[in-house]
């Protein structure tokens, strides 16, 4: 400034001061695309990292010598049957099949002197089947999947020069069964052969290996061999660059890539540019070499853990299950040896029940890493069944029978129920939860639903009654993710309750068909938690944890204060609401096995109380619940399974009716009655259901006589009475009677309806008292419809909301009167579908019995052959209210009856048990079903679902014969009681019994009616059965109890506080409360041999009666 000139400061740079020529900019499509050379095939694969992969091979006998052994029929032969046969000479090209058809390969394996001192030697199966590897003691070690899971390590011991021998037993399936043309929903190819192209011994370069899998997760690549999910709604095709351009991790990592691809190609390829390759890449990842990755004490938001869902049947039958079982099992306990920060967890009772069974050897491996943590068990349920349609007990025994396995096998019940694939979750599941010891609940399904995306990742699900279990959707969307980058990332990305809680379960593994983690997948998540440690921003997940820790964390949080939201009722998944049709007979054997279950427990119960050299029947009663609930299995029960599977439930079922059959005869006998030799001097019957009983009930036709068809059972619980009703004892004030009144237009009259019927519909339904007409005016109730049903992907699965489009109405035939009696008519319409398919419906009016509700019953008989239509039978009704009512489990759903919004609209198909109900102030109107879930209400339009036809995954499902029994129920007033027992009734008809000795013994009658219960008509006992650890009970899985006792549940079925006495003559020392697994959780007072109940609304309480 001044112009001094003191000592200038030079101030030398240290860039050189002339360029050293011209530098570009990178341009990102060009070098990111360079990336995909390098771990994929094509032109260049022998020059890039698949080129130096390995280090050596060696293949044809005199290394890997093969013989074969195929068992006859699709059998499917154990270790020690299969290998006393004599195996014959094959050899890779050779192919196997048919579908589902066995081969034993014994494998003999010699290492060339020049692998033998290789680091790392495996042999390298694939068959594009699945396969178990067996050592020559027995003992199954591996799993194989072709194209996925196809190496095998390859002992040490190996290494001598000399042939060790191995057997491989060979599935011909693919992890996803034989679906035709490779799409998975469609119905077995019954005829696929499978080629063994790859029986290798390979020397594997590790570190090259490795170096594949820092390149992959830095990358963001997908390397070649890398096969896509299987299903198209969980594609992840693009799985470049999951780091945003904005971020400068993503340009490091871009950098880093290069720097590995210029250092590979100046060392080419050689063992030691590897190494130097892998140093750039830890530059990025850290060191991934040890689970020490985890365990630097950093917090972390995500849980990581491996799974595997293996559907119990699905696109396979249960046969291959159990081999599904014991491929992913040892596969995972291997896994468990080699990496220590894995940790898996494996649901359904059934599979571990079939695994103890079957595979002792590989139960008790299990079983050891169950003790050290590493395997858990979890879940809590027999199945990870359907929760749709179980009735209450079924989903309580789910739970009685999981966990009586889980404590009596591994010393613990589980906290968490998990139910990761199940099709909608019932509104008392978070009560049934509770009570069986469960306060925590997985799933993820929801993010399937096809309309609406639900709101919440974790948060409080409250049930009916107002209790409550924590409940986490993995934001992932998936439980079987494939522990890539992106998983991680959508842990946070798409985590919807971060207000509350960051934390998530990120559930890793191949599912559905099976299979669990692979090494790859436990090698990506080491990578990714080594860039949220190196370079942030993805979040950070933890291995060695497991989902009860989560839980764990998030229990305390709410414990300290953190507020979760709420919600309130049913889980309804929007989708697959065609589940609650498709296979129809499946679900009728569904319901009357539940019916017949109620009546075996009762009477043996009551069996072991008159006679004390009489046996509880609990093997029997433990095998049939077991089958039950093993074909409530998640694709069993809703239909979507293929054709074999209902081969085998069909076969099930019959068994349990067979065995329940017997076990109700042998109670029967105890008792002093008789079902089969009836006698018209010493007809009795007794009444099952918990209240008092007077109806018309067609006697069996060997007593039955022209003059005299029906009999009035009239009784409280217990013994009724049977008065044979002769044409001429028909009370004249309570007659029926049917006429024509005009040309194909009928009437039926009771003492309680008008109705008149044309052409098979009814065309008025007036309700005497009341002076109302039910049915509007111009419209049809009992009108069958049709719809064409072609949903967009998933057939057996969904019907769409635009099936509504296309109804059709079916016209009637000739009407014809078919019963004319005094006590009831009917009339029978032939309904014409197609040229292949009819419905025959009979409608019924009996004569009104005393107080008893009346209603009109129509029983169909349909032959079934159509293609991708729904059947469903219209009910439209003068009632106006913008929700109907349902039964669901223990209680009573509530859904709209308009479309005003898409969570409303979304329901345009839904669920119920035994009844649903459309009621306004002062009247209402219910219809009754034996064997049907699926229901609509749209506007004062009630619709019952009948049948569907879709062609996949069985292209057989329900056709053929089907018998339904519906039933529509008027009310004046709102729905109450009436409707709760009418319709329990219908399921459960009163029968009529010989008692041989000429009278009935009063100690027999008072036994009969021991146990009621009065008060409040909303309360219904719904179970009476033995204690399940009862001295004189229990098998011996638990410790016993001293002394007999009786378990008694009871339920508010209407929604409000109840009160009711809980009446017992048998002396009961004391009664316990108890939770549903039978602990004992309070002593209740007992006064004169009663106890008094009080319910909340819709609140299921148990109760044990010490004798
Ligand atoms: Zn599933």
């Amino acid at each position: 400034m001044g112009g001094e000139t003191t000592d200038k400061i030079v101030r030398q740079s240290s860039i050189p001061r002339y360029s050293a020529g011209p530098v570009g900019q990178q341009i990102h499509s060009i070098y990111k695309g360079r990336l995909g050379q390098f771990t994929s095939g094509g032109q260049y694969q022998a020059q890039n990292l698949p080129g130096y992969m390995y280090e050596g091979r060696a293949t044809g006998e005199d290394h890997v010598k093969l013989s074969v052994y195929s068992p006859p029929d699709l059998s499917r032969p154990l270790f020690e049957e299969a290998t006393s046969h004599k195996f014959e000479k094959t050899q890779v090209g050779a192919w196997f099949g048919p579908s589902w058809s066995t081969h034993w390969l014994k494998v003999e394996l010699r290492v060339p002197s020049d692998l033998q001192n290789k680091e790392h030697l495996e042999l390298h199966w694939d068959a594009g089947n699945e396969g178990l590897i067996w050592t020559t003691d027995g003992e199954p070690i591996q799993g194989l999947t072709g194209g996925d899971r196809i190496e095998w390590v390859i002992p040490k011991t190996f290494r001598d020069g000399n042939f060790h021998t191995i057997y491989i037993e060979m599935a011909c399936n693919a992890m996803f069964g034989n679906p035709t043309g490779g799409d998975i929903i469609q119905p077995p190819d019954m005829n696929r052969y499978f080629q063994l192209h790859t029986a290798d011994i390979v020397a594997v370069n590790l570190e090259a290996r490795a170096l594949r899998i820092d390149f992959w997760i830095i990358g963001g690549t997908r390397p070649h061999g890398i096969r896509f999910k299987a299903f198209a709604n969980t594609f992840d095709i693009d799985a470049a660059r999951e780091f945003s351009d904005n971020d400068w991790q993503s340009h490091e990592a871009l950098q880093i890539e290069n720097a590995i691809m210029d250092e590979f190609i100046a060392g080419k390829g050689s063992k030691e540019a590897i190494v130097r390759c892998r140093e750039i890449a830890r530059k990025y990842c850290g060191n991934v070499d040890t689970a020490d990755i985890y365990n630097n004490g950093k917090d972390f938001i995500v849980y990581a853990v491996g799974n595997c869902h293996i559907d119990t049947c699905w696109l396979w039958p249960w046969a291959e299950t159990k081999r599904k079982v014991a491929r992913s099992w040892s596969n995972q306990c291997d896994l468990i040896d080699r990496y220590p920060e894995h940790r898996f967890v494996a649901s359904q009772a059934q599979q571990f029940k079939w695994l103890e069974q079957i595979y002792p050897k590989l139960f008790d491996r299990v079983k050891t890493k169950v003790k050290q943590g590493t395997f858990q068990p979890i879940g809590g349920s027999w199945v990870e069944h359907d929760t749709n349609m179980p009735s209450g007990e079924s989903l309580v025994r789910q739970f009685l029978y999981g966990q009586r396995f889980f404590e009596s096998h591994f010393g613990e019940r589980s906290r968490t129920f998990w139910l990761p694939d199940t099709f909608g979750y019932s509104s008392q599941l978070p009560q049934l939860c509770r009570l069986a010891g469960m306060s925590r609940f997985f799933t993820q399904k929801l993010s399937w639903n096809n309309i609406n995306n639900f709101p919440h990742t974790t948060f409080n699900w409250v049930s009916l009654d107002g209790s409550q279990v924590i409940c986490h959707m993995a934001p992932s969307n998936t439980y079987t993710a494939d522990a890539h980058f992106g998983d991680v990332k959508r842990s946070v990305t798409q985590h919807k309750s971060m207000d509350q809680d960051a934390t998530s379960l990120l559930m890793f593994g191949k599912g559905d068909g099976g299979g669990g983690p692979t090494w790859e997948q436990i090698e990506k998540l080491r990578r990714c938690r080594g860039i949220s440690d190196n370079k942030g921003l993805l979040p950070r997940a933890k291995m060695g944890v497991s989902v009860e820790d989560f839980f764990d964390q998030l229990e305390k949080k709410v414990v300290e204060g953190t507020k979760l939201v709420t919600w309130y009722g049913e889980l309804y998944f929007e989708l697959h609401r065609g589940t609650y049709t498709t296979q129809a007979n499946n679900k009728w054997n569904n319901r009357k096995s539940e019916v017949m279950l109620h009546d075996v427990e009762y009477l043996a119960t009551l069996a072991t109380l008159k006679d004390r050299s009489y046996r509880y029947p609990k093997k029997d009663i433990d095998d049939m619940w077991e089958n039950v609930l093993l074909c409530q299995f998640h694709d069993c029960l809703p239909g979507s399974c293929i054709e074999m599977c209902y081969d085998d439930s069909d076969e099930l079922y019959k068994k349990v009716f067979e065995t329940g059959d017997k076990c109700i005869e042998d109670a029967l006998k105890t008792l002093g009655f008789s079902r089969n030799e009836l006698s018209k001097g010493s007809l009795t019957a007794i009444n099952t259901t918990a209240w008092q009983r007077n109806e018309l009930v067609k006697l069996p036709k060997t007593i039955a006589s022209q003059s005299s068809e029906y009999a009035l059972v009239k009784g409280d619980p217990g013994l009724a009475s049977v008065e044979i009703m002769t044409n001429s004892n028909a009370n004249a004030k309570s007659a029926v009677s049917i006429k024509e009144i005009k040309k194909g237009v009928f009437q039926m009259t009771n003492n309680q309806y008008k109705i008149e019927v044309e052409g098979g519909s009814i065309t008025s339904l007036i309700d005497l008292a009341e002076q109302r007409e039910i049915v509007p005016k111009g419209v049809k109730a009992n009108q069958l419809v049709v719809f064409d049903d072609k949903p967009l992907y998933w057939q057996a699965w969904d019907v769409e909301v635009y099936h509504l489009n296309s109804r059709q109405e079916l016209p009637g035939g000739t009407t014809e009167i078919s019963e004319q009696g005094p006590h009831r008519v009917s009339l029978v319409t032939e309904t014409k579908i197609s040229e292949e398919s009819w419905i025959k419906t009979t409608i019924s009016l009996a004569a009104s019995v005393e107080d008893q509700p009346s209603y009109i019953e129509m029983y169909s008989e349909v032959e079934w052959h159509e293609k991708w239509t729904f059947l469903k039978v219209e009910f439209p009704v003068d009632i106006v209210n913008t929700e109907a009512s349902y039964e669901t489990q223990y209680g009573i759903i509530r859904r709209p009856t308009h479309y005003n919004t898409s969570w409303d609209m979304a329901k345009f198909e839904v669920c119920c048990h035994k009844w649903a109900d459309l009621s306004e102030n002062g009247y209402g109107v219910s219809i009754l079903n034996d064997s049907k879930y699926g229901f609509a209400t749209c506007g004062n339009m009630m619709r019952l679902s009948l049948l569907r036809s879709p062609k996949a995954p069985d292209a057989h499902a329900d056709m053929g014969r089907h018998h339904i029994r519906y039933a529509i129920l008027p009310h004046a007033g709102a729905l109450d009681s009436r409707t709760v027992r009418t319709a329990y009734n219908f399921n459960h008809p009163l029968k009529i019994l010989s008692s041989p000795s000429a009278s009935i013994p009063s100690t027999t009658a008072d036994l009969l009616s021991c146990i009621t219960l009065g008060g409040s008509k909303a309360l219904i006992l719904d179970c009476i059965k033995r204690g399940e650890d009862d001295e004189d009970v229990s098998r011996g899985e638990l410790a016993k109890r001293k002394g007999r006792s009786i378990i008694v549940r009871i339920y508010e079925s209407l929604g409000g506080r109840a009160r009711g006495t809980l009446k017992c003559t048998l002396g009961a020392k004391k009664v316990w409360k108890c939770n549903l697994l039978e602990d004992d959780l309070e002593e209740v007072r007992i006064e004169e041999g009663e106890v008094k109940v009080e319910l909340r609304a819709f609140e299921v309480q148990t109760f044990r009666l010490q004798l």
